[in-house]
């Protein structure tokens, strides 16, 4: 017999969007459980930016000061390597944000620290290697979530299940949900090297001839992301080891001591990149935000940010209807009527980016910068535009559900 558990929400996924959503509803009073299918936050392939946005959301919950104790580099202005040109590309400095920088931690320690935070409200509880494998239907309203555990089935019931499942989402898959996919024409290889003193400081975005190479500071190791054409990582392995390593040297010199540490394909991951958006993000009883409602790209890297802002909207708009009790779809759609449009504007962005930027195709303009970039290189001003997008993103959202506190008094009212 499989184990039981009621609660009033569940929450399948503890990345970005299933963290901060767990987090803002258990402050608002809210008895939720995080089901995440891993034992931690420790893996390779999670992007590592914290945008201004994000940090703002800190501040107004009182936690950023704390927050910006841990290691990170603060970056004000990106800059990208063009065909050989460094080109600064997105100001933060003019933000309209506490924190004028993008902060570049690792996404375990940001998760790690919301999970600690989220810890401290009784009723919040995080369940590790619980993997969501099926929903549990009546009378065509989900009512909850079956989980994988190493102690066999536990099934929960509650009265809002939230899908934040990412973009492989399975949730998604069983809750019948019709999905759009908007092609993609990459894939990345996400691989280590390692760091050595003198290295640049920055993280970085080599950009030659519709080909990406981006390196991500991670303390004593870059995690590098080699962007390929969709498909043509058989045609890689072809040509063999070497020549990938020189095609890695192309792009930063400074590796050559040791491309080489990549001697076995074994060290070079494929990961998929999509982009597609479900039709409906609920139905009675479910709910699904961030990449389980919409997979987003690295291009821009601002896909975190949007789960972000998706839980945010979330925790706005239900969290105190939930404290009362099962909101209706209605309800649930509003938070859909609310994300939607910023979720459209940053794919079609996102799509722009891969057909006329990143295409993993040899471009025929010779060194030349294309004209966008050359804009942005005489024009300082413009670069505000391309930051207020990265870091702030379409309709930035603001904490404004009740802490627990409020709540319980609103509710001896
Ligand atoms: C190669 C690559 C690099 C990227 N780099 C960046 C970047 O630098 N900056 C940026 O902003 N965006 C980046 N993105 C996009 C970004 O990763 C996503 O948009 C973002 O992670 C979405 O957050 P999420 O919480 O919705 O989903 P995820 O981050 O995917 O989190 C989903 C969580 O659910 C868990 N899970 C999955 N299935 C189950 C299950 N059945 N039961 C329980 N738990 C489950 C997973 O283990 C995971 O922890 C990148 C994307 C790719 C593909």
């Amino acid at each position: 017999m499989p184990e039981n558990l009621q609660t009033r929400c569940v929450i399948a996924g503890g990345g970005p969007a299933g963290m901060m959503a767990g987090y803002l509803v258990a402050r608002a009073g809210v008895q939720v459980v995080v089901l995440e299918k891993h034992a931690d936050f420790n893996r390779d392939f999670r992007g590592d930016t914290i945008h201004p946005s994000t940090l703002e959301l800190m501040h107004e919950l009182g936690l950023l000061d704390e927050f910006l104790k841990q290691p990170h580099q603060e970056v004000r202005e990106l800059r990208a390597v063009v065909n050989g040109q460094a080109v600064p590309t997105a100001d933060f400095t003019k933000l309209p944000t506490r924190c004028k920088f993008i902060a570049f931690m690792p996404q375990w320690d940001f998760l790690n620290f919301l999970s600690a935070h989220a810890k401290e409200f009784p009723n919040f509880q995080l369940l590790m290697q619980h993997e969501v494998v099926d929903l549990i239907f009546e009378n065509g309203r989900v009512i909850g979530v079956r989980a994988k555990t190493s102690r066999g089935e536990l099934e929960i019931r509650a009265d809002l299940v939230i899908g934040a499942d990412g973009r492989h989402s399975i949730i998604q898959a069983l809750a019948g949900f019709e999905r759009r996919e908007f092609g993609v024409p990459i894939d990345v290889l996400w691989m280590r090297i390692s760091k050595r003193p003198g290295d640049p400081e920055q993280s970085f975005g080599f950009f030659e001839h519709g080909k990406l190479f981006v390196m991500l500071d991670r303390g004593d190791y870059w995690q590098c992301g080699f962007v390929i054409p969709k498909g043509g990582f058989d045609e890689i392995k072809a040509r063999g080891l070497p020549q990938f390593q020189n095609d890695i040297v192309g792009f930063a010199e400074f590796l050559r001591d040791r491309a080489t540490e990549l001697d076995d394909w074994s060290k070079i991951r494929l990961l998929t990149v999509q982009i597609n958006r479900l039709r409906d993000w609920c139905r009675e009883g479910l709910l699904c935000i961030g990449d389980s409602a919409h997979a987003m790209s690295p291009a821009g890297g601002v896909g975190i940010n949007l789960a972000i802002q998706d839980a945010v909207a979330t925790a706005n708009l239900l969290a105190e209807k939930l404290r009362r009790g099962p909101v209706s779809v209605d309800e649930l759609r509003k938070v859909q009527n609310r994300r939607e449009w910023p979720t459209r504007l940053i794919q079609r962005m996102q799509v722009f980016i891969h057909h006329y930027v990143v295409t993993g195709q040899p471009s025929n303009r010779g060194n030349s910068l294309p004209f966008m970039l050359r804009l942005l290189k005489w024009f300082p001003v413009l670069r505000q535009l391309p930051a207020r997008f990265i870091g702030l993103g379409p309709r930035p959202e603001h904490f404004r559900s009740p802490t627990a506190v409020q709540a319980s008094k609103l509710s001896n009212c």
